[in-house]
C-alpha cells in the first residue's frame, strides 16, 4: 500500500497561532499560580481539548469565569455578548486567539452594517464562528447554509427584495463553489431591482482553499482516502465532502480506533491510500494515522 499525505494537510496558521498563545498563557500562569481556562473549545478537535483538560485547562462558559484567572478566547471568536460578560471582570487575564481571518469578517460586517447594508452570511448558524459574526451586525441579516439553498430559496428571495443594500460574506471554511453559486443567484435577483446594491467579500480563508484543492487532487489519484480530524470541525467536514465526491472509498475518523472492520478491509485492499487532515489536526495525529496504515501493510 502506497501512503501519501496531501500537501497542505493539518494545522493551519490560525490554529498554530492559537496553540502558541495558549502554551504561552499556560507557562505564564504556572509562574503566577493562576488557573487557565478556555472560553469554548480552543479548536474543534476533541482529542486535543481532552489533552489540555488533563493538564488542567478546562473548557468553560461565561457563567463559570472566576476573577484572578486567565481566560483564553477560542480561535473561532466569541459573540459581542460574551465579550461584554468578560469585560465585567476586572481581574482576569484575557488571551484572544481569534483567528485574524475571522476578526477580518467581524470588522467587515460591523462596518457594512453600520453603513446600512443588510448582511447575507453563508455558513452554519449554529457554529461559533457564525454566531460571533452575526453578533457584530447592527442591522438585519440572513444566514443560509448550502444545504438550504433549495429549502430556503423563498426566504432568500424575500431578504434580497426587502433590502436595497446587501453585503455578503461566507464562513471561513466554506466551499468556494457554494459561495460562487449563492453570489451568482443573488446578483441575478439584484440586477432586476433598480436602485439595489449588492457587495460581496472574499472571506473563505486561504488555508481552507489550499487544503480542499490538495485533498481533492490526491483523492482522484488514490484508491482510498482518509480524512483525520474532529467530527465537530467545520473545515474537516468540508474536506471530507470534497474527497468523498472524488473517491468513493473515503473515511473520516478522529483516530485509527474509529475504523470499522469493513473500513480496514477496504484499506487493506487499496494499493494506494491518501491522508488529509483538517486545519485543527496536529502533526502527531497525522503521523499516528500514517503509522497505523503502514501497519496494515503487514
Ligand atoms: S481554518 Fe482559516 S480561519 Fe480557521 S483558524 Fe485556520 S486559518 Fe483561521
Amino acid at each position: 500500500m502506497k501512503i501519501t499525505v496531501a500537501d497542505n494537510s493539518g494545522v493551519c496558521f490560525g490554529v498554530r497561532r492559537a496553540f502558541s498563545l495558549l502554551e504561552e498563557a499556560v507557562e505564564n500562569a504556572k509562574k503566577s499560580g493562576i488557573k487557565v481556562s478556555m472560553l469554548g473549545p480552543l479548536i474543534h478537535n476533541p482529542r486535543v481539548i481532552a489533552q489540555y483538560a488533563e493538564k488542567g485547562v478546562k473548557v468553560i462558559d461565561t457563567g463559570s469565569i472566576t476573577e484572578n484567572s486567565c481566560v483564553v478566547i477560542r480561535s473561532h471568536g466569541i459573540t459581542k455578548e460574551e465579550r461584554a460578560q468578560l469585560d465585567r471582570f476586572s481581574g482576569i487575564t484575557l488571551v484572544d486567539t481569534t483567528c485574524p481571518y475571522v476578526q477580518r469578517i467581524h470588522q467587515l460586517v460591523e462596518k457594512r452594517s453600520s453603513e446600512g447594508f443588510a448582511v447575507l452570511i453563508m455558513g452554519d448558524r449554529e457554529h461559533s464562528e457564525v454566531r460571533g459574526i452575526t453578533s457584530k451586525i447592527s442591522g438585519d441579516f440572513f444566514v443560509i447554509h448550502p444545504s438550504e439553498f433549495d429549502s430556503k430559496s423563498k426566504e432568500l428571495a424575500s431578504f434580497t427584495a426587502d433590502h436595497a443594500k446587501i453585503f455578503a460574506v461566507a464562513q471561513t471554511t466554506s466551499r468556494p463553489a457554494n459561495y460562487e453559486y449563492l453570489l451568482k443567484k443573488v446578483r441575478k435577483t439584484v440586477a432586476a431591482m433598480p436602485g439595489h446594491r449588492f457587495l460581496a467579500a472574499e472571506t473563505i480563508c486561504t488555508a481552507t482553499l489550499k487544503r480542499q484543492d490538495s485533498a481533492g487532487e490526491l483523492a482522484k489519484k488514490t484508491d482510498s482516502m482518509v480524512v483525520v480530524g474532529g467530527k465537530n470541525s467545520s473545515n474537516t467536514s468540508k474536506l471530507f465532502q470534497v474527497v468523498s465526491e472524488k473517491n468513493s472509498n473515503s473515511f473520516w475518523v478522529e483516530s485509527p480506533e474509529d475504523f470499522t472492520v469493513s473500513d480496514i478491509e477496504t484499506l487493506k485492499r487499496s494499493g494506494s491510500v491518501g491522508i488529509t487532515a483538517g486545519a485543527s489536526t496536529p502533526d502527531e495525529q497525522i503521523a499516528e494515522m500514517r503509522s497505523f496504515l503502514e501497519s496494515l501493510n503487514g
